[in-house]
């Protein structure tokens, strides 16, 4: 069996050894779900609410412990990490009140009496990437295994290690055995065979747009199931009647949160011409302040990049030409550590301005009005999220229905809370997670006509 060494970003000092499941083991694995699929989906809809929520107080029991992990093996700061093993616990908790309400509809019909009913799909698939191995896990297994499904999942091969730890939480919770699997393993192994093998019905995937293409590809020969959630080139938008002041403070979590590794990361920033210098100033404080240190530290606010390779990636976007407005600190030593950068868009072609870098760089571009902020925030081919400041709410009104993306905060940054709807327009991704829908994507609809004639 093969191993991959976990690497911690912040020291490149190796942390743990995990076996790669391969093919044979992955088919048993799915397997194993079937069988457990069975008996799941006869469990009553009050004791699998009960289930879930064991499952949500256990990982509320070791919230710590699933954080450090996290910095251990991803260097999010502890901050984030523990918002994120917390994440998990209230989306379990939130989908914990599913099985009991998980309502068909009795439709007029003559003659008889039509019924629908949501059933679960049997095995899902749920394909998790490195940069938010906690929720993005939660927000796939949660919903599923409420309506009634199980689960395999595999996350990604550089960050493993929460993902394990909350499949034997699952167990010490009561989560019967088979219904929710982790298979630590490759994408073209494990991740590809969740696509290939017919006994997986849905396939659940977060990552980046170019498997994701692949991924829907491969799903249309079984015509399987597909959630996608891609990438990201979210605008922020900052007009000049907005509070500039609290726009530009809020600029650099909005962007380098997560060292940027972040599908959400607002990584254009539109200002309206009129206050741009003003913007900038304020922002350029900002960022010089922007606390950059080690990840295990209470303060800190940006931790290193995910791997080497990462940070060769997100470096090919700074060559000696870049346009550097200013840049932030960041440690000395060893770690893939990158210092925030600001770039001044040159023109909407820049590569830096329209490719996703997942990395902590954002480029700056003005724009003269309305339109012209709306036309540049839809000129590109994601559209997963973005913020607009304005103290003008009829303006905010507009220009939030006119950008073309599927998470829009006004005069703050926020995007993704558990019980409101996530998931992206055009190349972003396909269906829609969390908020009182996710059920929907975990269900087929199935419609009964009892004859009453007979
Ligand atoms: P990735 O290479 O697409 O990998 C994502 C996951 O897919 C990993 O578990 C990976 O396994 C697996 N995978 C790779 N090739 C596969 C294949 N042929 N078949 C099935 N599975 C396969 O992306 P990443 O490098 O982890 O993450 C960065 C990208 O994800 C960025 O573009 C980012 O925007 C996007 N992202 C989007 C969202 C969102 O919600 N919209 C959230 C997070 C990330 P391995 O680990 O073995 O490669
Ligand atoms: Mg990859």
């Amino acid at each position: 069996m093969s191993t991959y060494t976990v690497i911690n970003p912040a020291t490149a000092a190796p942390v743990k050894e995990i076996a790669m499941a391969d093919l044979a083991m992955t088919d048993a694995t799915i397997a194993k779900a079937q069988k457990a699929f069975e008996s799941w989906r006869l469990v009553s809809p009050g004791d699998r609410a009960r289930l879930l929520r064991n499952f949500a107080r256990v990982v509320d029991e070791h919230i710590e412990e699933l954080a450090q992990l996290e910095v251990q093996n991803s260097g999010h700061t502890i901050g984030n990490a523990r918002w994120e093993a917390g994440n998990v616990r209230d989306v379990l908790n939130y989908y914990s009140a599913a099985p009991e309400r998980l309502f068909g509809r009795q439709i007029p019909v003559p003659n008889g009496i039509d019924i629908t009913f949501k059933e679960p799909l049997g095995v899902i698939g749920v394909i998790v990437p490195w940069n938010f191995p906690m929720p993005i896990a939660g927000w796939g297994f949660a919903p599923a295994i409420a309506a009634g499904n199980t689960v395999v999942l595999k996350p990604a091969e550089l960050t493993p290690m929460t993902a394990i730890r909350l499949g034997e939480l699952a167990t010490e919770a009561g989560i019967p055995d088979g219904v929710f699997n982790v298979i630590p393993g490759k994408g073209s192994i494990v991740g590809e065979r969740f696509v290939t093998h017919p006994t997986v019905r849905k396939v659940v995937f977060t990552g980046s747009t170019t498997v994701g293409k692949g991924i829907m590809r491969g799903c249309a020969d079984q015509v399987k199931r597909l959630t996608l959630e891609l990438g990201g080139k979210s605008a922020n938008i900052i007009f000049a009647d907005a509070d500039i002041e609290k726009a530009a403070a809020g600029a650099p979590g909005s962007v380098f949160d997560n060292a940027g590794q972040d599908c959400c990361a607002r990584s254009r920033i539109l200002v309206q011409r009129s206050v741009l210098d003003s913007f900038m100033e304020k922002f350029e404080v900002a960022v010089k302040k922007f606390r950059v240190e080690s990840p295990d530290l209470d303060t800190s606010e940006m931790g290193p990049l995910i791997s080497a390779g990462q940070f060769d990636r997100v470096m090919e976007y700074l060559p000696d030409s870049a346009n550097v407005a200013f840049t932030g600190t960041k440690p000395s030593g060893p770690g893939y550590w990158m210092a925030p950068t600001v770039l001044l868009a040159t023109s909407t072609a820049d590569r830096a301005y329209r490719e996703e870098i997942f990395g902590p760089v954002v480029s700056v571009l003005p724009f003269e009005d309305e339109a012209d902020a709306i036309r540049l925030a839809n000129d590109s081919e994601y559209g997963l999220s973005g913020s607009i400041w304005s103290r003008d709410i009829g303006r905010a009104v507009r220009v939030s229905r006119g950008v073309e993306a599927g998470n829009i905060s006004v005069n703050s940054h926020s995007s993704v809370r558990y019980w409101t709807p996530f998931g992206g327009y055009k190349q972003s991704g396909l269906g829609r997670e969390l908020g009182p829908d996710a059920l929907d994507a975990f269900t087929e609809t199935k419609n009964v006509f009892f004859d009453t004639n007979s």
